[in-house]
């Protein structure tokens, strides 16, 4: 039996990071909350620094506690302190990650605290930390002397083996309780309702992130039984920092002046900036708002001119650039309105998941502006319906006119695009969605769909379960992706929609 917890955040499942100092208990504390803001609470008469984070694991949520800040609390021996400071929170623990350093090896002062471990009747994972690479593969074999069962090589640090560790957590952690599985919003302690979807980054709550998913808030708390797969992935290639955009469009559009327009006195890079290839530059542009990074392949664009005939657009620039943008810039001519190629254009942004923000240039030179406009608009409503929404500016490059508009409607589809809808506000559009329109029959059955998570943002992607999902009529997820457009303004960026079917 689990004795009372003598702290607070009593009745959750919780998980201790214990070991001798050094070893990596913050760093890897750190790793397993994410990004989001580690809690620290002030236990009056316990310590003074108890760093505690709060995670969701497979739906469930569940309490971290680092015991690093405690050690020196406690003057004594080094294996006294450790002890002093682990006490009371592996008291309380459902599973204690015992840290090792694989790199230094076993001291004697790990060999007392795992003897002192084992005899606390907890669960522990034994954790060889700094093993990345193949680092320190030998003193994690080693740790198997300490009789705490196989360690997990890990580099808290470089965030290797952080997946394995998680899941072997959430392995370890009792089964739900029936009273967990009943009241499945008790682990919802702080319920928030938004209207809108807020981008990843602002997003307030704590989680376990890492592993399952990052960005589990609390009040997203999956169904046991979808919880392997719905799972919200972080993007590994979400830069951090400056947001990252490219003009592309057909020849004679007017992107080299409109680059030169926004350029001013901006920096230019072109070293080896990850991500961008030898023939391509980086400019930093930027307004009352802040920096954008525009990448730019004019070096491609130029050779293809040299290659090809002059008016024929070079798809490989276009689709290299794509691949380095977040959120890609449009630029067509509107005098010429919109051509097909621009549509091919759009459709390839689409594919290559990127936000997109059309621009009507050379709008100085358009005689008839709400007929264009219309004609335009009109164009897209047909023929673009994949990215419905997206934003359209129009300006003069060559005069200026108009282009400070520009900057804000990118940084406004960047955050759609980066955007995470909550999956209680998720559900409940769901089921009036399908209230109002039912699942057609397949073959004499009604399809039965169950639950739907966004399993990751740029763009934001969703599963839906049900049984045979699977086989869902096209014009049936047309209806869903639209009204997950309209109900949480995901307009302008790709809409990825996908299903599984469970048994
Ligand atoms: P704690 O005292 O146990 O909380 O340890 P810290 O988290 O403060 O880490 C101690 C030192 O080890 C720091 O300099 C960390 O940068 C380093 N460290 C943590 N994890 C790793 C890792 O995975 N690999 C390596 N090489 N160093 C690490
Ligand atoms: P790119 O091939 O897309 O880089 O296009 P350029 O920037 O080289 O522009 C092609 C032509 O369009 C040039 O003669 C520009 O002066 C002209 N141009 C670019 N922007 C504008 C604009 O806003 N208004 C007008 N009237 N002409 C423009």
């Amino acid at each position: 039996m689990r004795p009372e917890p003598a702290l607070p955040g009593k009745g959750l499942l919780t998980v201790v990071i214990a070991g001798r100092p050094n070893v990596g208990k913050s760093t890897l504390f750190n790793r397993l909350v994410g990004r989001r803001q580690a809690l620290v609470a002030d236990t009056p008469g316990v310590t003074r620094d108890r760093k505690e984070g709060e995670a969701v694991l497979r739906g469930r949520l569940v309490r971290l506690i680092d015991t690093a800040g405690l050690e020196e609390a406690a003057p004594d021996t080094l294996f006294g302190r450790m002890r002093a400071s682990s006490e009371m929170a592996v008291v309380e623990a459902d599973v204690v990650l015992f840290c090792i350093d694989a790199r230094t090896g076993i001291t004697p002062a790990d060999e007392h605290f795992a003897n002192w471990l084992r005899k606390q009747n907890r669960k522990v994972l034994l954790v060889a930390n700094k093993a990345e690479g193949k680092a320190g593969a030998a003193s994690a074999m080693e740790a198997f002397s300490l009789g705490l069962g196989t360690p997990i090589a890990v580099s808290a640090e470089h965030g290797e083996g952080i997946a394995d560790l998680m899941s072997e957590v959430a392995d370890a952690l009792p089964p739900p309780t029936e009273a967990e599985m009943l009241a499945e919003d008790t682990h919802s302690p702080r319920r928030r309702s938004r209207k809108t979807a807020k981008p990843v980054e602002e997003e307030p709550s704590l989680s376990f992130a890492a592993l399952t998913g990052p960005d589990e808030p609390e009040e997203d708390a999956v169904p046991e039984e979808f919880a392997d797969e719905a799972v919200f992935i972080e993007d590994e290639t979400a830069a951090p920092g400056r947001l990252r955009i490219a003009f592309v469009g057909r020849p004679n559009a007017g992107k080299s002046t409109l680059l030169n327009r926004v350029l001013g006195e901006e920096r230019m890079i072109t070293g080896p900036e990850p991500g961008l290839t030898r023939d391509s530059v980086a400019v930093m542009v930027s307004d009352e708002h802040g920096e954008v990074q525009v990448v730019d392949t004019a070096g491609l664009r130029r050779k293809a001119r040299i290659d090809e005939k002059l008016e024929k657009m070079s798809t490989s620039a276009t689709i290299e650039a794509l691949k380095m943008a977040e959120v890609v810039v449009l630029v067509v001519d509107a005098v010429l309105g919109l051509h097909e190629q621009d549509l091919q254009i759009a459709r390839l942004v689409e594919r290559e998941g990127r936000g997109c923000v059309l621009v009507l240039n050379k709008w100085d030179a358009v005689e008839d502006r709400v007929a264009t406009r219309k004609a335009i608009y009109d164009r897209l409503e047909i023929s673009l319906t994949q990215m419905r929404g997206l934003e359209v500016v129009a300006f003069s490059a060559k005069t200026g006119a108009g282009v400070q508009k520009l900057l804000p409607a990118v940084r406004r589809t960047a955050e759609i695009w980066n955007s995470r809808v909550p999956t209680g506000e998720l559900n409940r559009w769901f089921d009036s969605a399908l209230e109002r329109h039912p699942p057609p029959l397949v073959s004499g059955r009604r399809l039965k769909l169950r639950y739907i998570t966004q399993v990751k943002s740029r763009p934001p992607t969703f599963v839906i379960f049900g049984t045979r999902a699977e086989l869902l009529p096209e014009d049936y997820r047309r209806y869903l992706v639209n009204g997950l457009r309209e109900s949480f303004g995901l307009t302008g960026v790709p809409v990825r929609l996908q299903f599984r079917g469970t048994k």
